[in-house]
């Protein structure tokens, strides 16, 4: 059986592995890369399959950074299965219609600007009628329920408490008479997150790629997240401000909904507005409600009893532009969740335009920011940022809270892996920042001892050879968390010699006398280090 591992590695954007046995191809995951015109060019360049010879997909959750291309790969021909749980459908839904409607908008602006250059015009990536015809192809699955998918093939999809719907696949394939079995962590949830249930404990597997979003991270507890987001709404409250926060439509928004709701419940804070301002929110939220079967216990005893906690007391769900507007002519004190999470795009920009110059309000950021996003700069400590054509001072208090993250952070994830019960286990570490994978592949080989790889992008590999090693095929690499200590380390060297060189070129030019006897010295020694060294080679 052949791999390739065609996103999500190195990166935390595109996530897509290619597998292969004698008779059969299928997609694990099938991802839009996001972030920069040089990575989302990789959603144009589907080179290593043709979408018709797939027989499934088996998607881990709707976020459109795992399914963002489906819609594509139907309208190029693909007409297998989109396999996933009946919340992730739901959830696709209104997520691709959104993402096809962006697409249509997107390539509009640039044909007219490409137009104007003389050039062709572009084509959307799919439209959101590719995006609708596309939900024709999807089957749906209970958690738990092992299903087979063809001779030799079987699948489980198991909660990942990530976000509603979110699975880790568990996947059985016999080659000859091997069978091996494969485990996708997908997006792995923190402990204890409201409304989802923890990350299922998987025991066993032979091959397993984890993610590491958050692999050198770890976060700030829960209660202290929530008990500073309290402070900042009882300020609010007595200044009659505004707290705004942008959170990203599907996880976040209602994770935020119902942490604002338990403060109310539990007497910390009193009845304010909470505008929830974004459709594409709202929409997630009806889902929400939809599959309550997938909540954790404490929100299933909440609805028995009677309380819905997507739906504490003063809540205001705006869908028109009109509605959104009159929000910041409401002068009381209140609440503003508005998308997208890292305010670039969306309503999000006209809630800051309006209140990050004003020093009594409140930002409090909550997500994963990219670098260049305007989010990222706010967390950053810029001054001035521009927003719609305006450049718009930052006097507003922002606070950044890490303990709301959805994804389980260094401790979280070595805990999850700590289940496995398999000395044999090979890890490829992926979904995350290439500096961060490397080090989390590194604790894991330190800690647990197992092989584990970083993989790069359109690299390849077979997972049936008996002594279980990578085949070398066309752009391989050998990616060893060794190998890799190895390759930063000599980086590194590089790096720090031109410097040094540069600065020691500077110390030159001011003559002579400047020429400090010590640092003849230390050149001295480093010379001697490096020669040492290379003798011993
Ligand atoms: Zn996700
Ligand atoms: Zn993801």
């Amino acid at each position: 059986m052949r791999v390739e591992f065609l996103g999500g590695v190195r990166t935390v954007t595109g996530s897509a592995t290619l597998l292969e046995t004698n008779s059969l191809k299928w997609l694990v995951d099938c991802g839009m890369f996001q972030g920069g015109k040089e990575i989302e060019e990789r959603n144009r360049n589907i080179r290593s399959y043709s979408p018709q010879d797939l027989s499934f997909i088996l998607l881990t959750h709707a976020h459109i950074d795992h399914s963002g291309l489906i819609p594509r790969l139907v309208r190029e021909g693909f007409r297998g299965k989109v396999i996933c749980t009946k919340a992730t459908l739901d959830l696709c839904e209104v997520l691709f219609r959104d993402s096809g409607h962006i697409q249509e908008m997107e390539a509009e602006w640039q044909t007219r600007k490409s137009k104007r250059s003389g050039k062709r015009g572009v084509t959307p990536l799919y439209t959101v009628k590719d995006a609708e015809e596309s939900l024709r192809y999807f089957q749906t699955v209970h958690y738990d329920e092992i299903l087979k998918l063809a001779d030799g093939v079987r699948i489980c999809l198991r909660d990942a408490g990530h976000i509603l719907g979110s699975a880790i696949i568990e996947l059985w394939v016999e080659e000859g008479v091997q069978e091996r079995k494969l485990v996708f962590s997908g997006d792995l949830g923190s402990l204890n997150q409201p409304l989802v249930r923890d990350p299922s404990k998987i025991e066993r597997g032979d091959v397993l790629w984890l993610e590491s979003t958050y692999g050198n991270r770890f976060h700030k507890s829960r209660k202290e997240t929530v008990n500073e987001l309290s402070k900042i709404i009882q300020e609010a409250i007595c200044d009659q401000a505004k707290v705004v926060i942008p959170a990203f439509a599907v996880g976040r928004t209602q994770d935020i909904i119902y942490t604002i709701g338990q403060l109310i419940r539990e007497g910390a804070i009193s009845p304010i507005p909470i505008y929830i301002d974004s459709p594409l929110a709202i929409s997630a939220t009806e889902i929400f409600q939809r599959n309550s079967d997938c909540f954790d216990e404490e929100t299933k005893a909440l609805l028995l009893g009677g309380r819905n906690p997507l739906e504490p007391p003063e809540i205001v769900y705006t869908r028109t532009m009109e509605e959104s507007k009159a929000i910041n002519e409401d002068s009381r004190a209140g609440i503003i969740v508005s998308a997208s999470g890292m305010c670039d795009s969306g309503r999000i920009k006209h809630h800051l335009k309006h209140h990050l110059w004003r020093k009594e309000s409140h930002i409090v950021i909550i997500g994963y920011q990219s670098e260049g996003t305007v989010g990222r700069m706010l967390v950053d400590g810029a001054k001035t940022v521009r927003l719609l054509g305006e450049e718009i001072a930052v006097k507003a208090r922002i606070h950044t809270l890490g303990g709301f993250s959805a994804h389980a952070d260094q401790e979280g994830l070595l805990k999850w892996l700590s289940y496995f019960k398999n000395p044999q286990l090979e890890v490829f570490v992926n979904h995350g920042e290439e500096k961060i994978s490397i080090e989390l592949a590194q604790v894991i080989q330190q800690k647990f001892n197992y092989k584990t790889a970083v993989p790069q992008w359109r690299e390849k590999r077979s997972l049936f050879t008996p002594e279980r090693e990578a085949v070398p095929e066309e752009r391989v690499e050998e990616v060893s968390a060794l190998g890799e200590t190895f390759t930063t380390l000599l980086n590194r060297l590089d790096r720090s010699y031109k410097r040094l060189r540069r600065k020691l070129k500077r110390e030159r030019t001011k003559g002579e006398e400047s020429v400090d006897p010590r640092r003849l010295r230390q050149l001295g020694e480093i010379n001697e280090k490096l020669e040492e060294l290379e003798s011993e080679l």
